[in-house]
């Protein structure tokens, strides 16, 4: 369906603000230009919960996460970047299997059955986009969709 990816994206995005700032985490909203593209809005925004709940689930208070998002060149363009643990090289392609969990985190309070990035995967492969895991200077992870804009 049509979509207006600004006014998806802050639905999406403040209530996760709100959460962040009571954590007392920095939450960083960069939207480009507005524009209207063509996709399944449950399924992105399935997406977007599930790499948002990561990344305030791997960034301890006084991080900082940053979303930014643009249309350029025939295609959309989403960064989630955080300060947080980040993902060892080595992990980087085991993170996208099913029920696998970095060590640090099996420990950790936080929940979870590995199952969140596998999915993320999934729905992207089906709206033919790209997901990429890369560092965040100096520490932290940020992860970079790209989406064929139609
Ligand atoms: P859930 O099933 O609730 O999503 P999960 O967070 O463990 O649990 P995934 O979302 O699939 O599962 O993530 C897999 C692993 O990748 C995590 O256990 C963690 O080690 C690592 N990971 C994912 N996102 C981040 C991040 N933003 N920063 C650091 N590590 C991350």
């Amino acid at each position: 369906e049509a979509v207006k990816i600004n006014t998806f994206l802050n639905t999406v995005l403040l209530p996760y603000q709100e959460l962040a700032l009571a954590e007392e985490k920095e939450f960083v909203i960069d939207l480009g230009e507005d524009q209207q593209l063509f996709f399944d809005k449950k399924r992105i925004h399935q997406l977007m919960i599930i790499l948002l709940d990561n990344a305030l689930k791997y960034t301890a208070p006084g991080e900082k996460i940053t979303v930014f998002s643009s249309v350029k060149n025939n295609e959309w363009l989403i960064k989630i970047s955080d300060t947080g643990i980040g993902i060892d090289e080595e992990k980087k392609a085991a993170v996208f299997e099913r029920f696998y969990r970095g060590e640090e985190s099996r420990n950790r309070k936080t929940g979870g059955y590995g199952i969140g990035l596998a999915i993320a995967k999934w729905i992207v492969d089906e709206h033919q986009g790209e997901i990429k895991l890369t560092d965040t200077t100096p520490k932290g992870t940020t992860v970079i969709l790209r989406f064929p804009v139609k």
